[in-house]
């Protein structure tokens, strides 16, 4: 059975690039039947921070991509992390290294002079465990092979082969005797039961160094080598490497500051590097039917926040009115009507791309009397119109029937009758009712703040 895993370090917020890389990781899983676990990456203790882990549980719930199990906390694993190092040493894969950092810092002194790559050759690597000092600091090192090369056939990348003699006898275990995140990810990898490690192709590299790490406890316990699929990273527009300059932000800013709803940014960061043919708007279930990772580009794929608006507004307006209310409300100071605001969001998310623009939208219905005109909409308001909006008051007082279509009726009988245009009924109408230059639609606008409310509004504009 499948087993994936979303392993983030708990270092800053849930950014976007993570965040696409647990959706892949979830639809992988559930595509297949399978489970997908989680597991915090909090070695880095003077790094990791509660606020992020926070942060970052928040988002992925936020997005619907908890894992199928509680977490898994890196740090809390060291004495097992430390149990392997332990075996590849006695199994003799593995060897301490009592290499000082001036022997070290001399090697690499004369592989510059030499104009040669450093490559680490410790004398302790064939030391004899009888020569080991007995008090004098060590790390442990991977006895990685020579010889030969590795290969991963990648889901993303497609097969990538590395010379072995590339790969150094890196640290498993630091002098302190911390386990290397090298050793962490391999250990808890294993022990999760992963069966597909998909993550950033930033991690590609280590990937041949962990295979040594796996491929050494193959030897001992028979652990297997996982499916790797590295994926490549987000870029901004102008196809450099993401980052806060290009608006990349952490999952929470799209929901509070930026108003996008989770199925918009799910479905966004599904089509970050992924498609189905030309389909643009892709609903959980069928991005499960549908996901292959074989089908991820191996180019970086380019972050659009335009895109991320435009698919933003068609969720807004597929969304249920009364989960939408209440999003706003929370976006509207002072006390916000539920009821109406749920009523007016049928005209309101026509035009609107995020939650911010729906709360703007709505603010006229909260608004208090005397209402305060825009600029553009105190000029609409000229001696002539004044004199309008009084007929106008004078005659919606008498209207029997609130409803849009009797208003729409009455005005345009109106505007018949003095031989004028809709339009010029309509502006000062709307600047006497919003505040503002563009609304709703002004028979909406009337039907929504009500008879009593509207004719308040239209008499206080009147000199
Ligand atoms: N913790 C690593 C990161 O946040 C991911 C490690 C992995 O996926 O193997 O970049």
């Amino acid at each position: 059975p499948v087993v994936t895993r979303f392993a983030p370090s708990p270092t800053g917020y849930l950014h976007i690039g993570g965040a696409r890389t647990a959706l892949f990781n979830w639809l992988y899983a559930r595509h297949h039947g399978g489970k997908y676990l989680l597991r915090v990456e909090d070695t880095d203790r003077a790094r990791s921070t509660e606020p992020a882990i926070g942060a970052i549980f928040d988002g992925l719930s936020w997005l619907g991509l908890e894992g199928d199990e509680e977490a898994v906390f890196q740090f809390a694993r060291s004495d097992r992390h430390a149990e392997v190092a332990r075996k590849l040493i006695e199994a003799g894969h593995a060897y301490r290294c009592y290499m000082t950092q001036e022997e070290l810092a001399a090697h690499r002194a004369k592989a510059q002079e030499e104009r040669r790559p450093f490559r680490l050759a410790s004398p302790w690597r064939d030391a004899d465990a009888a020569t080991w000092p007995a008090a004098e600091p060590f790390v442990v090192r991977i006895k990685a092979p020579r010889e030969g090369e590795t290969v991963i056939d990648d889901l993303v990348q497609g097969t990538v082969t590395v010379r072995n003699e590339e790969i150094d006898d890196f640290v498993l275990l630091r002098s302190d005797g911390t386990p290397t995140y090298m050793l962490a990810v391999v250990v808890d990898d294993h022990d999760m039961g992963v069966t597909h490690v998909i993550r950033g192709d930033d991690h590609l590299n280590n990937a041949f160094r962990q295979l040594a790490i796996i491929d050494a406890m193959s030897a001992i316990e028979g652990w297997g080598r996982p499916i790797y699929g590295h994926v490549p990273l987000i870029h901004g527009a102008d196809g450099a490497k993401l980052s806060k300059r290009h608006g990349a932000l952490g999952v929470d800013s799209y929901r509070d500051e930026l108003g996008i709803l989770p199925e918009a940014l799910f479905n966004y960061l599904l089509r970050l590097g992924w498609g189905h043919g030309d389909d643009e708007i892709i609903a959980r279930e069928q991005a499960v039917a549908w996901f292959d990772i074989a089908h991820v580009g191996k180019s970086p794929s380019r972050f659009d926040l335009a895109k991320l608006q435009n698919l933003n507004g068609h969720y807004l307006r597929e969304a249920d009115d009364g989960r939408l209310a209440s999003l706003v409300a929370q976006r509207i100071d002072g006390a916000a009507n539920l009821a109406l605001l749920e009523q007016a969001m049928p005209v309101l998310k026509v035009r609107a791309k995020d939650l911010n623009e729906l709360a703007e939208g709505a603010a006229f219905l909260f608004a208090t009397r005397p209402l305060a005109l825009t600029e553009k909409a105190a000029a609409l308001l000229t001696e002539e119109a004044r004199t309008r909006l009084a007929s106008m008051h004078e005659r919606l007082s008498g209207e029997a029937n609130w409803t849009a279509e009797s208003l729409e009726t009455s005005l345009k009988a109106m505007a018949e009758d003095l031989g004028i245009g809709l339009g010029k009924l309509a502006q000062p109408l709307r600047a006497a009712l919003t505040g503002q230059t563009t609304s709703p639609g002004i028979f909406d606008v009337l039907v929504l703040l009500g008879r009593e409310e509207s004719l308040a509004r239209i008499g206080a504009q009147v000199a």
